[in-house]
């Protein structure tokens, strides 16, 4: 995981914001979890209508905790070939912040690799936390900084039931972070 280049224009102070929260509430109950596991069954029908209705749930099940308006969601059954030129970074979904639309894809477009449970619930979380900078953060444009993945990191883990590890970032040259996950991973 890599951080988008700082912006050197007027963003740039809602870029070092995102970059600071690292922390997200999480709801004190099991809600997103007991839904993430419906979501989890439901991937294994390989049909993307029965992994839709989940994801719809845990989406509203979100937003009504955060307060945000919902946002809508389509489960693919294959990458779109036409994808948002700024939103490519994720290989299995996208986010529309004009329409508030997530995208999620079950199997890349090329190679049509399935994509694991966690990796689709780690990119619906992603995609979400894109929705949270726009409708509850109101930063101008939602950036992958270092608290970005940080917030998508603490509601993935929130819904899966897993640990939080402290991501450990590495430098790099031009101002991006990348996560040092051998680090990360040993609990450094
Ligand atoms: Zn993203």
């Amino acid at each position: 995981m890599l951080t988008d280049t700082p912006p050197r224009d007027k963003n740039r102070s809602g870029f070092l914001e995102s970059d600071r929260i690292k922390t997200l509430d999480l709801p004190q109950n099991e809600h997103l979890p007991t839904i993430a596991k419906l979501i989890e069954s439901a991937m294994q029908t390989g049909k993307p209508a029965n992994v839709l209705r989940p994801c719809e749930e845990f989406l509203k099940q979100a937003a009504e905790f955060y307060g945000t308006p919902e946002c809508s969601i389509r489960v693919l059954a294959a990458r779109p070939l036409r994808v948002r030129e700024t939103w490519t970074t994720e290989l299995f979904g996208d986010y529309n912040p004009e329409t508030m639309l997530i995208r999620l894809w079950m199997r890349t477009a090329i190679r049509k690799e399935v994509t694991s449970f966690g990796t689709f619930l780690s990119t619906l979380c992603h995609e979400f936390c894109h929705h949270l900078d726009f409708q509850l953060f109101k930063f101008p444009d939602s950036w992958h900084t270092r608290g970005f993945y940080e917030r998508t990191a603490a509601l993935y883990h929130h819904a899966r039931g897993t640990p939080r590890k402290t991501l450990i970032w590495a430098p790099l040259r031009d101002g991006r972070w990348r996560i040092d996950w051998p680090r990360t991973n040993r609990g450094a």
